[in-house]
């Protein structure tokens, strides 16, 4: 009996890990697909949807994309953005605000910047350098955000052993 309740155990233990690998595999995918999708001004533009800022002003969803942002909002930060290429994010935009001129504000040495066309005219060359700086600058922004993650749970941990120590 207790053998059969140990291996019943077991296998739901691995058909959790399953699931996690699964949802994981699945995450992971779909960043994938965002990633690839996020090159194209078109696909950029898609996300403006729930922009606050029409064609009125300077800082509309064509101009937004164009300049090579797609539109991430979170709770806290209803209007953050992303650049598909170096991954810099900006937030606390204003109508009048220029994309394009913000994006070379705060990412001087975006390779999308430099090349200044879309990514849809680029030659198999000017491609290929774009691609090989993207990924650079994807990973360096997943070890920042590996990082940060990081650093939270450090923080928990320490505030948790705080409690136990008092
Ligand atoms: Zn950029």
């Amino acid at each position: 009996m207790s053998r059969k309740t140990k291996k019943g155990s077991k296998k739901n233990s691995q058909k959790e890990n399953i699931i996690k690998i699964e949802h994981e595999l699945s995450e992971y995918q779909n960043f994938k697909k965002e990633e690839y999708t996020m090159l194209f001004t078109n696909y950029r533009l898609k996300t403006f949807s729930e922009w606050p800022f029409d064609g009125d002003n300077s800082c509309n969803p064509q101009a937004l994309a164009a300049a090579g942002f797609y539109h991430i909002p979170t709770n806290t930060e209803p209007d953050a953005t992303r650049c598909f290429c170096c991954y810099k994010e900006l937030d606390g935009w204003e109508p009048d605000d220029n994309p394009w001129e913000e994006h070379q504000k705060h990412s001087p040495h975006c390779a999308f910047l430099t090349l200044s066309k879309s990514v849809e005219k680029l030659t198999v060359d000017e491609f290929l350098k774009l691609e090989c700086e993207r990924q650079k600058n994807k990973m360096k922004k997943y070890f920042h955000m590996k990082k940060e993650e990081l650093k939270q749970h450090a923080g928990n941990v320490r505030a948790e052993m705080a409690k136990i120590n008092r």
